[in-house]
């Protein structure tokens, strides 16, 4: 039974704080009925809105996914979840809750700590300045030397500890 769904889900939790959904998603797959539930395959597409964790900008990310999951009738038999190769879900009633599949993989794939851009260059550690939008002209003597300065740094340090000792 082929499907193609649009909706929303509800607030998702990840972590480090919430992420958004930009907009609804779309979801398109198949649910196959197989021995005791059904089986659902699906690519779901939509973007969520997140917070950059070095320059704290929202920024969206778009989301295309493919899920696998398998909806069983709730029994009072304990799960056998270790062995499944899919992540199973409840039944409820005879309704598939994609949402609770939709929910799991997307924050499956959420970066733990999201960047707007490989290249974020953060804030400024002295105004707090966006440093994307410029540079705000802040001397800045706490940078960490490049691997090239602590080389050299080292052999500074060396240098001085022998003038010590003479
Ligand atoms: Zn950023
Ligand atoms: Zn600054």
């Amino acid at each position: 039974m082929p499907f193609d769904l649009r909706g929303s889900i509800g607030e998702l939790e990840v972590a480090g704080g919430a992420a958004e959904l930009a907009g609804p998603l779309t979801a398109k797959g198949v649910a196959t009925s197989i021995g005791d539930g059904v089986y659902v395959e699906a690519n779901v597409r939509g973007s969520v809105r997140l917070t950059c964790s070095r320059c704290l900008s929202p920024f969206q990310k778009a989301l295309d996914l493919s899920c696998e999951a398998k909806f069983v009738e709730k029994s009072d038999a304990a799960p056998a979840a270790e062995e499944e190769e899919v992540e199973v879900f409840a039944l409820h009633g005879k309704l598939c809750d994609l949402d609770e599949m939709v929910r799991h993989e997307i924050v499956l794939c959420l970066p733990m700590k999201p960047l707007c851009s490989e290249r974020c260059k953060g804030l400024c550690p002295v105004c707090g300045k966006n440093l994307n939008e410029g540079d705000c002209g802040c001397p800045k003597p706490d940078e960490p030397p490049s691997a090239f300065g602590r080389k050299l740094q080292e052999a500074v340090v060396e240098r001085s500890r022998k003038d010590g000792r003479t």
